[in-house]
This record gives C-alpha cells, structure tokens and sequence, in this order.
C-alpha cells in the first residue's frame, strides 16, 4: 500500500508485461505476481496482462490506474530499450525535444576516443577558455546554440560489456569507421547493436588524412552491410573527418543534428524522472560518485533514487565540468554522490517517492535475483522463446550466427533467412566469423536472441557472461543438424537435449527369490555408485533390456541412499523382476540439457 495513503495515479497501457508492471509501478515483480496470485491470476515475470487485471494490482499497491492511448502498438518490443518504452508512454502532450544523446561506436583503433577528445576540446576552446572537463563518462557541447550529449566511454574498462548497452542508451550511434582499415569485426558488432537497439547510424569516415584511405571502397563496403551512403541515394549519412587533424568535426556535429531533428527526440521534463547510469566508482573523501544519464525527468538535489541494486538520497550533483549543479533536465550527464553502493554501468535509475521506499525496491530486487532461478529471467533458451513465439508474444526468432569462416557463414545466413514456418520467421541479428565473444553475449542478452556457434566456441570471458545472463549458446559441426533444429524450433518441436551421465555400475551376483516388492538382485558394485534416486538400467550381454527406477536399494538388510564401489548389496528395481546371474545394473541420471 501507499505509505501516504492515498492512491498515485498512473497511466498503463492496454497489454503490460509484469516486469513492466512492477517497474511503473515501483515495485519488484515478485509483490506483482503475489498481488496477481491473491487476486487468482498466475502470470510469470515475462507475462503479459491486460489493463484491467494491471489496474487490480495497481489499486493494491497504491496506485490510481487510467488506461494510456498509444498511437503505435508497442508489442515486439524487446529489443527497444526500456527507458524508450517509458517514454512513449508519456502523455504526447507533455513531450518537448530534448538534446540528443550520441554513442560513439567502432572497430579499435579507428579513432574513438582521437575523435571524443576532439570534440569535446573544440567545444571548450570554442567556449569558455581554460574550461575544465571533468571525465564522468559523458559530456555535452554546445553546436549552434544547441547541446549535444555523448557518452564517452571507450578507453573504458567496462567499455566491452557497456557496449550493447552503450548504444541502448544512445539516440543516435556515430560509427567511426577508419578510412585506411574499412568495415571490421567489431564494426560489424555495432552496426548490429545499434540495429537491435533500433538506434539511427550516422558514419564518421575517420583518418581521411592518411595517404594510404580509401574512402569510396570504405564506402562500398558499408553499402554491403546495409549503409548505403547518401551520396549514393542511400539513407546513411558518411561525414569524412580526420580526427586528429580536427577536420569535418562541424559537419559530423551538423549531420548529428540533422538526424536528430529526424527522429523525433523527446522526453517530458516533468515526468517520472529516470535515465541510465553511464558509469561509477568509489571516491576517496566523496563516497560514491555515479554518473547518470537523465532521460526523462528532471533530476534534482535531495531525490531519493534506486539504481539497480543500490539506493539513496541525491546528497550534490555535478555537471561534466565538475560545477555543483541543483538541477538536471533530461539528455543531460551529471555526477552525483550520495548512493549506498556502485550500481552497474548500463543499468536504468529512476527516482521513488522516498528513501524508505527506495531501499524497499532495492531489498526486493535483491531478494528477486535470489529467486531468479524460480522465476524466469530475461534470457531465454530456444524451447522457451518458441513458446513465447507460440504464444504470440514473439513474432521471430532472433539469432545471433558466429561461424569459423566466411564459406560456412554465407550458406547458413542464406537458408536460414529462408524459413518462415506460418508467419515466424527468423530474424539475424549479427553474423559473423570467429569466436563467440563477450559482445554476443551481450547482444543476445539484450535483444533475446540465441546464438548459434558453427565451429566457432564460446571464449572464456563469453561463457562466463553466458551463465550469468543466462544466455543459450548452441554449437554445430554439420549446416544440416543446424538448419533443421531452428526448423524444429520455428515448428516447436526442439526438444531439449538429453544428456545422460553414467553414476555406477553394479554386477548381478545372485538373485534373491520373491518378496513383498518383487525380486531382488544381489550385487557388488564395481565402478563410482549405485544411487536410489538414479535411474537404472539392465544390460545382459550387449543388449540393455530393461531401464527403469530401483525400487529399493539395502546394505545388510537396510536401505540405503547410495552403495560406493567394492561393496555389496541388494536391488530391487520397479517392474523388473527377470535378473540372471551375470547382468550389470548401470546406474545413471539424466538431465535435459538446454545450454550447450
Ligand atoms: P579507438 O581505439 O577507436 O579509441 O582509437 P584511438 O582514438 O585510440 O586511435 C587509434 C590511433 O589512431 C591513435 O594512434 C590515433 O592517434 C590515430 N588516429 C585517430 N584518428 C586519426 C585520424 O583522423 N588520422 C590519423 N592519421 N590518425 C588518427
């Protein structure tokens, strides 16, 4: 309930997923589903309700819920970044352009942080002399009297897993694409991040200097991978620039702009006030400093925010060049101080009503990644998405393709692009060759894809963030073992795979006559051990002809949960009663296996 005791109102939409639910309403998921459970409704996390059963739940925990008009259906939406799906729920009328947000994305060394640098110096210079920036991992410039933001993250260490998030947090992604090297892995990988994120692409042809660029082959190669320049006819603006040389800088800022003005980019400064944090640290003499991107809202001194799993009280606020500032509208970076912990880059904060309140969403959050494993988390394996294809949650199968070389990728791309079982078809995010890295990971992660290695395995780093995003990795030696598991999975009939492993072996030395349970086999155990709880099999010979549970498992005329190898004891199986001297009792377990 409201600790004011009296009802918050609150706009929901038609249809709302209860993450969504808890996340308007400022709650965990887990006080949603108990709240839609009391009133007998079972919904998982990922679960969609409609706006009256929203409206129920709302009302319980304090709010007064009127239904939300949205001109555009905003189903299909797991790619689009929460922070935008909130603000396209804002009363239209409340909206006014805010400034856009720019990530700078591209392979290394083509001239990343050259070209953040000298933005963000030809601003000060321009501007106030001797200006110092602070370096929060965002700053704002100023272009024909109009600010622009980037997140300025790439010398980063947290810069490889910001990445997918990077451009989420992003209006507008420049990919800087150097003129000397072309279109690389990792420019590839940002191409698609910014695709998924549904972020538009401006192309910053750095190191046009150099003697040895090719900037029309460059070009040619990014018409390949779906810029076409619009020099070309195309819909992709290509600003040549020389970073170092601090050329085409005002035509990059230009260009910026143009796309801006474009895209419609909005925000209602006196909004639920939320935004993204860009990163954070531990200070010496300060506490906790975090930089926040606002996205919607106006951030002021002494709010009470959650971010992910911390919270606290706005203590001072700095802007990018370390003045002491009161207040934030949206698109603007700020330092702030005041939080009870580091919470991770990438992740969203929004403002609560009070501490109290906050620290409560943060005990519950809490409590709710050690539930994780009951109630489903954000990834999903291939049988799971299919059910959510199946249940018209989901209209495609996202995937994410690494093969080890280029000959192997264009054929699966190929037939795979082909499959449309009754409308769902499949969506390729990115393929690529090599191996399967901690960026795809990343990508599935945020855009609920599978990835699918061809001879390509998961590096270290990749497996790690796997198990912890839970993202579902399959690998393949054979195109057609591949093409006809997506095709099972798009007819849902993918089984999750069985992977047996074998506990113990025990040998039949004689058989006991019947009993109240049957007969029962007087065994030695040979190899690891029998456990009562394993499933069973008989093997006579080479043949195995019977498998099936044990139906009791004794040492002297005791039952006992496990007999280790080199000792003796009696088994009895469930329905089987035919041993003979000389079979073997194999004992093993089965699990289904759904992450390779
Ligand atoms: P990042 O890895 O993408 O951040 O790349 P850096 O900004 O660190 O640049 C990599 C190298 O390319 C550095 O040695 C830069 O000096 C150089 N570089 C960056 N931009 C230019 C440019 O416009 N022209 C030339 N000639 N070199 C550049």
């Amino acid at each position: 309930m409201s600790d004011t005791g009296e009802l918050k109102s609150i706009e929901l939409p038609e249809n709302i997923t209860v993450r969504e639910l808890s996340e308007s309403l400022q709650t965990s998921p887990i006080e949603v589903i108990k709240t839609l459970m009391s009133n007998g409704v079972m919904a998982n996390i990922n679960q969609q309700v409609d706006f009256d059963t929203a409206a129920i739940v709302a009302a319980e925990l304090g709010f007064d819920a009127t239904p939300l008009i949205v001109e555009e259906s905003l189903e299909d939406s797991a790619e689009i970044p929460l922070w935008r799906q909130w603000i396209a729920r804002e009363n239209p009328e409340k909206l006014s352009v805010r400034p856009p947000v720019i990530g700078i994305l591209g392979h290394v060394d083509h001239g990343k942080t050259t070209l953040l640098d000298a933005i963000r110096q030809a601003d000060v210079a321009g501007g106030e002399v001797g200006g110092i920036t602070q370096h929060i991992g965002a700053y704002q410039v100023e272009h024909k009297n109009r600010q622009v933001s980037f997140i300025d993250t790439p010398g980063h260490a947290a810069f490889t897993a910001m990445r997918a998030r990077g451009a989420q947090g992003a209006d507008i992604v420049v990919l800087v694409v150097a003129a000397d090297d072309g279109v690389m892995p990792q420019t590839r990988e940002a191409i698609s991040h910014a695709k998924a994120a549904q972020v538009p692409i401006i192309v910053a042809l750095n190191k046009i200097d150099r003697p040895n660029a090719v900037p029309d082959q460059v070009k040619q190669q990014l018409a390949e991978v779906d810029l076409v320049p619009d020099e070309w006819d195309g819909d992709t603006l290509v600003v040549p620039i020389s970073a170092k040389e601090k050329q085409g800088l005002d035509d990059l800022l230009e260009a910026v702009l143009l796309v801006a003005d474009n895209n419609e980019i909005l925000a209602n400064p006196e909004g639920v006030t939320f935004g993204t944090v860009i990163e954070a640290s531990h200070e010496r003499g300060r506490g906790v400093m975090a930089t926040f991107l606002v996205q919607n809202g106006t951030l002021k001194v002494g709010d009470s925010v959650v971010a992910g799993q911390t919270s606290g009280k706005i203590k001072a606020m700095f802007d990018f060049k370390g003045d002491k500032i009161k207040e934030a509208p949206p698109s603007t970076p700020v330092s702030v101080m005041g939080l009870a912990d580091i919470p991770e880059a990438g992740e969203i904060f929004r403002v609560a009503k009070s501490t109290k309140f906050a620290r409560e969403i943060v005990d519950k959050r809490k409590q709710l990644v050690a539930d994780r494993a009951v109630v489903a988390g954000s990834a999903l394996t291939l049988e799971e998405l299919f059910a959510r294809v199946q249940a018209g949650e989901v209209k495609e199968l996202r995937l994410i393709i690494k093969a080890d070389v280029q000959g192997s990728l264009e054929p699966i791309v190929s037939s795979l692009k082909e499959m449309d079982v009754e409308g769902i078809g499949v969506n390729i995010l990115h393929a690529d060759t090599g191996n399967i890295s901690e960026n795809d990971v990343m990508l599935a992660s945020t855009s609920e894809a599978i990835i699918i290695g061809f001879n390509s395995k998961p590096d270290s780093a990749a497996r790690r963030k796997a198990d912890i995003e839970k993202v579902s990795i399959r690998s393949y030696d054979i195109i057609y073992r591949l093409t006809e598991d997506i095709d099972k999975a798009l007819k849902g009939l993918l089984e999750p795979e069985r992977r047996e492993s074998t506990v113990g072996r025990a040998n039949v030395l004689a058989v006991f006559g019947a009993s109240r349970i049957g007969r029962a086999a007087g065994c030695r155990v040979v190899e690891g051990e029998i456990r009562r709880n394993a499933r069973v099999r008989v093997i006579r010979g080479e043949e195995a002809i019977f498998e099936g549970e044990i139906a009791s498992l004794k040492r002297h005329q005791e039952d006992v949960r496990e007999v280790r190898d080199g000792f003796e004891c009696g088994i009895g199986l469930k329905g089987f009663n035919d041993f003979e001297e000389g079979d073997v009792i194999e004992c093993f377990t089965i699990e289904m296996v759904k992450i390779i």
